[in-house]
């Protein structure tokens, strides 16, 4: 099933701070899975709970272990934990702001605290694209959006 993407700057939804994920039912694992395939149909690189609906500290991120080799992997309640002091500006895009892009600077490296989809702690030592991917999804759990961040041109694409 996929889901339906919540799309706006100003959509109270993707503003909204989100809650901690506190159960690892059977409810998170479907929801879950229905983030993943919602990502891929969408060719997103990542999906946050709110960009569906949900305000819950879950995203999705799809995982670049090669240069054209993916796996999605879901991170509950992730928390940057540890981030290089070097960064990064690149161009990002979000599914919810279809159309616009923008520069936004972000830490080269983060390792990323978190809880899998049956709440075992695990951790990831991130970098190039899983680094900004990951600090992008931890944004909109926190309400924040990448145009909020912006350095330079707003690109807007239709
Ligand atoms: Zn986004």
């Amino acid at each position: 099933m996929i889901l339906k993407i919540q799309i706006g700057r100003d959509n109270p939804i993707l503003r909204k701070k989100s809650v901690k994920i506190s159960k690892f039912d059977k409810k998170l694992k479907k929801f879950v899975k229905q983030m993943i395939a919602t990502m891929l149909a969408k060719n997103g690189v990542g999906l946050a709970a709110p960009q569906v609906g949900r305000n819950e500290r879950v995203a999705i991120l799809n995982f670049q272990l090669g240069r054209k080799k993916f796996k999605p992997i879901a991170l509950a309640n992730p928390e940057i934990v540890d981030a290089s002091m070097e960064t990064m500006m690149e161009e990002e895009g979000c599914l919810s702001l279809p159309g616009i892009f923008g520069k936004v600077k972000r830490w080269k490296t983060a390792t990323v605290k978190f809880q899998d989809e049956a709440g075992n702690p695990r951790a990831l030592e991130l970098d190039g694209l899983n680094a900004r991917a990951v600090q992008h999804e931890i944004d909109h759990l926190d309400g924040i959006l990448f145009v909020d961040k912006i350095e330079g041109e707003i690109r807007e694409e239709k």
